[in-house]
Order: C-alpha cells, then sequence, then structure tokens
C-alpha cells in the first residue's frame, strides 16, 4: 500500500516542500506520496486525526497550524514543547508525536551564517510567529544573551517572551514595539538579525530601512528568496543567508523522522532550486496572497492537492540561494 504524507496548511497551493520530500522518496524506493492538504483552521482537529490510520507516516505542518496543533497531538517532543510549534507529526501505533524540526533546521542555517568567528551573544528577530519560535529557541540554546523581538502586533511577541520565560531566565529576552527608531537602535547593538515575517515574501518590501543596516551583522531571511533585506544588507556589508538551508535541514530532518532513513540532502537541494526556478519562494505554499490566517473563509474542500507543486506564483528569483556566508 503507498503511504500518505501529508503537508497541513492554509493556503497549500504550492509547495517546496513537495517538490523535496517527494523526490527524496522515489531516489529510496519508499512508496510513499508526499500530499498538500489545505485546511482551514476550523477543520485541523479533524484532519489530525485521520492521520491515526496505518495508511499515513505522518504529515507537515504549516502556516497558520504549528502553535494550533500542539494540543491535538499525544506527545511532545523536548523541541516541540520548548517551542510551542509543531511542524511535522509522526505516528507510533495509533499515537501521534508532535516535532520541530524547524529548530535544527534553523542551527544549521545559523552555523553557515556564522562560519569560523566566534558565536555572537547579541540577536534582533523579527516576527513571533511559528518560525520565529524555532528561532528564539535556536538562538537561546546557542548561549546569545540578548535576543530583542519585534513584532507588528505587540502582544504576539510578548507571548513569546513570556512562553520561553523559563528557558530564558539566564539572559535577556524582549518583546518591544515595531518602530523604525527602536528597531535601529536595538540593530545598531546587535550582531545577528533573522527575518522571521513574512515581508518580502510577496512584495518588494523590507521589514528594515537600509539606513539601520551596518556592515557588521549576519542577515538570516527565513523567506527562501533574495529578498530586498537582502539585497539591502548584502548592499551595506553585511553577511547574509536566505531560509534555503533552513528549509532543507527542516525538511530532511522530517524525512528521516518518518522514514528512519538518511534524506538524500544532495537531491533534496536540487529539487529546491529546481522549484524555485520555476518560481516559488515559500516552504507552505504561498505566494498566493492570501492571508495565512483566515479563519473566516470558507473550509476548502477534502480532497488532497496534486502532490506535484505547480510552478507558477510569484516571479522567480533567480539569484543563488545563500549568499555571501563566509565558509
Ligand atoms: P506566521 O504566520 O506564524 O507568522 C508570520 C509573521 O509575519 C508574524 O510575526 C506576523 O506579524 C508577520 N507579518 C506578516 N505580515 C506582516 C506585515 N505586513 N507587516 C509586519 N509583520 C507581518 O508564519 P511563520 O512564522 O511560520 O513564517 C514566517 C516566515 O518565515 C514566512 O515567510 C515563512 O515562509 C518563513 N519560514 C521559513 C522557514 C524555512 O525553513 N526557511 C521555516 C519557517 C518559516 P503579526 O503577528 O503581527 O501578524
Amino acid at each position: 500500500m503507498t503511504k500518505r504524507v501529508v503537508l497541513i496548511g492554509h493556503p497549500v497551493a504550492h509547495s517546496l516542500s513537495g517538490a523535496m520530500q517527494q523526490a527524496a522518496f522515489d531516489s529510496l524506493g519508499i512508496d510513499a506520496r508526499y500530499e498538500l492538504w489545505d485546511r482551514s483552521p476550523m477543520e485541523l482537529a479533524d484532519t489530525v486525526a485521520e492521520l491515526r490510520t496505518d495508511e499515513f507516516l505522518g504529515a507537515n505542518v504549516t502556516i497558520p497550524h504549528k502553535e494550533r496543533v500542539v494540543p491535538m497531538v499525544d506527545r511532545l517532543t523536548d523541541e516541540a514543547h520548548a517551542t510551542g510549534a509543531v511542524n511535522t507529526i509522526t505516528r507510533e501505533g495509533k499515537r501521534l508525536i508532535g516535532h520541530n524540526t524547524d529548530v535544527p533546521g534553523f542551527r544549521v542555517a545559523l552555523d553557515r551564517l556564522v562560519g569560523k568567528q566566534k558565536m555572537p551573544r547579541q540577536a534582533v528577530v523579527l516576527g513571533a510567529g511559528g518560525g520565529a519560535r524555532a528561532v528564539v529557541y535556536g538562538l537561546i540554546t546557542e548561549g546569545f544573551q540578548r535576543i530583542i523581538v519585534f513584532n507588528r502586533h505587540l502582544h504576539r511577541a510578548e507571548g513569546l517572551v513570556k512562553h520561553f520565560g523559563r528557558s530564558a531566565a539566564h539572559m535577556e529576552l524582549r518583546a518591544m514595539p515595531w518602530h523604525e527608531s527602536i528597531i535601529d537602535s536595538e540593530l545598531a547593538k546587535a550582531r545577528v538579525l533573522v527575518n522571521a515575517t513574512s515581508i518580502g515574501l510577496t512584495t518588494e518590501d523590507s521589514p528594515v530601512p537600509a539606513e539601520s543596516l551596518h556592515g557588521d551583522l549576519l542577515v538570516l531571511d527565513l523567506i527562501y528568496a533574495r529578498t530586498r533585506l537582502l539585497s539591502d544588507a548584502a548592499a551595506a556589508g553585511c553577511t547574509v543567508a536566505d531560509g534555503e538551508l533552513m528549509l532543507l535541514h527542516q525538511g530532511a530532518a522530517a524525512f528521516t523522522l518518518w522514514t528512519g532513513q538518511p534524506a538524500p540532502l544532495e537531491l533534496m537541494q536540487r529539487k529546491l532550486a529546481e522549484a524555485r526556478a520555476g518560481g516559488l519562494r515559500s516552504a507552505e505554499g504561498e505566494p498566493t496572497g492570501a492571508p495565512a490566517d483566515a479563519q473566516g473563509e470558507p473550509p476548502v474542500a477534502g480532497t488532497p492537492a496534486d502532490p506535484e507543486p505547480a510552478a507558477e506564483g510569484t516571479p522567480a528569483d533567480t539569484e543563488p540561494a545563500a549568499a555571501s556566508a563566509p565558509d
């Protein structure tokens, strides 16, 4: 019987994950199909319940469900528990286990960005969603001493800080309101800037003014594209990287969890590059322009979407993936 792995999100019209995971299953002769399931928040509990049968190896979970799905699984790994976000589900019999492979994915991206330099201790994080939670947890566990989180809706950044209260007790983790002057002054003190918002995913906007970027910054944009932020940062002399490595390594870790086999990294990276050349920029299946948190939208029909990712959407940005990381 062909096993199924599903990506649950809203929207998931196109997907980079689909491109790399299906190729990985096929290349190792694993009889499994990666399907895209576009499910509204209201449908989430029933959707997760479906995964408890033998048919399924597991699932990926993405925007906007990573936090909402936490109480719907039977057990959380340490990283899923610590972040309060799940991006991968595996099955043990009828029990579902929630994992967060964004955390190891982020660690690989951070290590590559920092290269041979000493790991910095001060970071600014933009965003407070599921991706930002993995980033903040990764920074805390790397030994960062000061992390400032900015978010458009301040209360969400405050919630994130509160969530990490205990694991951040030894260091300074603070939420601050999204004002250009405050961001500017915090960036002047920071060595690492991570964009974990979706600003730049579908537009040429940058979350920070170019003038706030100084050449000592290491800048990571979780978006899998050469965003305006990364172009401005490179022009300012910063070391920059996009979300490719994080995406690749979170996917590789998920693959191993579902199959018990090492992931074919080179192949997965090549498939990502091909999907990107076809215009895809996000793991989840944006850009469709649809709001990520469209609670009020009518439920989407239950048939799985075409597992072959469509090569359309925002015009391709064909610049190389991870730019000038210094190793
Ligand atoms: P969420 O929907 O959970 O969070 C989205 C974040 O973006 C929130 O902080 C939100 O702020 C902010 N945001 C969205 N639009 C705007 C705007 N117009 N102005 C200011 N802030 C805005 O998404 P995720 O955390 O899962 O993902 C965030 C980004 O990170 C996406 O682009 C995603 O593709 C990328 N990502 C990449 C990964 C990788 O492997 N490379 C892994 C995970 C994420 P607010 O709370 O105020 O709405």
